[in-house]
């Protein structure tokens, strides 16, 4: 729900002060209507109901895979792509995935939001709207900024809704952002939020050349220098930095590159999840098991704490912009 728009039709009808945080209230627990508030006035709701839209966002098609995990698609009012997902854990965690922008206009060749065409920053109230839909399922305790979009380019809308996640059951330390490392925003992060989110790097290789392949933006922000910085942040925060690596065969898997990785991370700083690829027709192949367990052997040779990512939904396409990618075909 637009929020400033709730506002703003409440002080036009001469609403008292309280009511947008009742309205808030109902949303964060999960209703699905105007309907079910009960506290409201009928002939309020009846007008809540004709002027200010329920979500900002229209779902278009949702799954749900074989071991729980549900990826939503929706649209927003001006016709953008966005999807979020949520995944089922055994001990309980119920983890959304949202997503920051539609579309993405980083270009990492391995990856289906990275081949689309970029649509545009989400608001604040498109971001909430993505966990407000699972929370109308079931409790949720965990959010990551791993769908859709970079979410240091969109900086403060993305804050504006982490702000409202703990009042739907999400506080900020269960709360990540996974960024490229876009320096400028990095900086601005480490320097300006003083709310206690977890920071994940996408890193994905040990060396210039490499990264440089996987990832165009490492020419614009070099890799040591946005390690630099998220070394400053684990410092600052005494919190561990997540290192994400997708694991692609032939690419970045061999042990040596392990070992670099090893060398180059340290066993304070960082925590490394190695991210089995899902194959999104392009030119990658994700690395075999026994890839995997000779690079993570080299990560624990050198100290560096290490897990493997649970791979979800693979047969719903949970991968990041695969769902929006196969509806609108590559721009
Ligand atoms: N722009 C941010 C957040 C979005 S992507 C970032 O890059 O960190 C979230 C994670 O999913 C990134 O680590 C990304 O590299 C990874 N990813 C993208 N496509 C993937 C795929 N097909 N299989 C596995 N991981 C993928």
């Amino acid at each position: 729900m637009d929020l400033a728009l709730l506002d703003k039709t409440l002080a036009a009808g001469g609403q008292p002060k309280y009511r947008a945080g009742q309205i808030w209230d109902w949303l964060a627990g999960g209703v699905r209507g105007y309907h079910e508030m009960s506290n409201l006035p009928a002939g309020l709701r009846e007008q809540l109901a004709l002027e200010v839209p329920f979500s900002t966002l229209e779902l278009v098609t949702e799954a749900t895979a074989k071991d729980g995990t549900v990826k939503a698609l929706f649209r927003t009012h001006d016709g953008h792509p966005v999807e979020a997902v949520l995944m089922r854990y055994k001990d309980g965690r119920r983890s959304i995935c949202v997503s920051s922008q539609s579309g993405c206009p980083l270009t990492c060749t391995f990856c289906a939001t990275g081949q689309m065409r970029f649509g545009r920053n989400l608001t604040p109230w498109e971001i909430v709207d993505q966990a407000l839909h699972f929370r109308r399922k079931e409790a949720i305790n965990h959010c990551v900024f791993m769908g859709m979009g970079e979410p240091l380019l969109n900086l403060d809308n993305v804050l504006a809704a982490i702000e409202r996640l703990p009042d739907i059951g999400i506080t900020h330390r269960r709360t990540s952002i996974s960024t490229v490392g876009w320096l400028p925003n990095l900086t601005r992060f480490i320097d300006e939020v003083e709310i206690p989110i977890r920071l994940a790097l996408s890193l994905h290789a040990p060396d210039t050349a490499t990264r440089n392949k996987l990832m165009p933006v490492n020419e614009k922000y070099p890799l040591e220098a946005v390690l630099a910085e998220c070394h400053r942040y684990s410092v600052l925060r005494k919190r561990r930095v997540y290192i994400e690596y997708v694991m692609l065969s032939g690419v970045n898997d061999r042990p040596d590159q392990g070992k670099a990785l090893a060398k180059l991370l340290g066993r304070e700083h960082f925590k490394v999840n190695l991210i089995p690829y899902n194959p999104t027709g392009g030119q990658f192949d994700g690395s075999s098991r026994e890839r995997i367990a000779a690079f993570l052997a080299e990560l624990e040779r050198g100290g560096v704490p290490t897990t493997v990512r649970l791979t979800r939904g693979r047969d719903i396409q949970a991968a990041c912009g695969q769902l929006a990618a196969e509806r609108a075909p590559a721009a």
